[in-house]
């Protein structure tokens, strides 16, 4: 757990980038707070997620977007170069031939995925659907 010393907000990771100012409750907003270049990638990443996940609630959660059902299903998150998608380790490992086979990079329970025009977006939407079929918690 990280607090951040100008918000005061605790985050997961350490140095999370984020928006120090009000605390975004919607994910509309959590996009509109970020960088204008990069917003209209991580619609796409939330329609792949939201097109996988029928049925979850859109929230943010560890001032992330988060897919819920009951539990976290799967978080991501605007980072400086890349957007962070946080499955949990267990779906890291399931998917990790594939991850490499993509050319992404992966660490425990983290996906990092490129800012580019070409997101991948069936492999994320493909980790999306093995979370809720296995009941993964994020
Ligand atoms: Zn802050």
């Amino acid at each position: 757990m990280w607090k951040c010393p100008k918000c005061g907000r605790s985050f997961r990771n350490e140095n999370q980038s984020h928006y120090c100012g009000k605390a975004l409750e919607t994910v509309d907003e959590y996009i509109m707070a970020q960088d204008e270049d990069i917003r209209s990638q991580l619609q796409s990443v939330r329609q792949a997620l939201i097109s996988s996940l029928p049925g979850a609630a859109e929230k943010i959660s560890w001032s992330m977007p988060t897919y819920w059902n009951g539990h976290n299903i799967i978080h991501f998150a605007a980072q400086k170069k890349h957007i962070g998608l946080y499955p949990g380790p267990e779906a890291v490992g399931f998917f990790s031939d594939k991850l490499d086979q993509a050319g992404l990079k992966y660490s425990k329970g983290t996906i990092q995925i490129p800012y580019s025009d070409e997101l991948p977006l069936e492999l994320i939407a493909g980790i999306a659907e093995w979370c809720v079929k296995t009941g993964n918690h994020a």
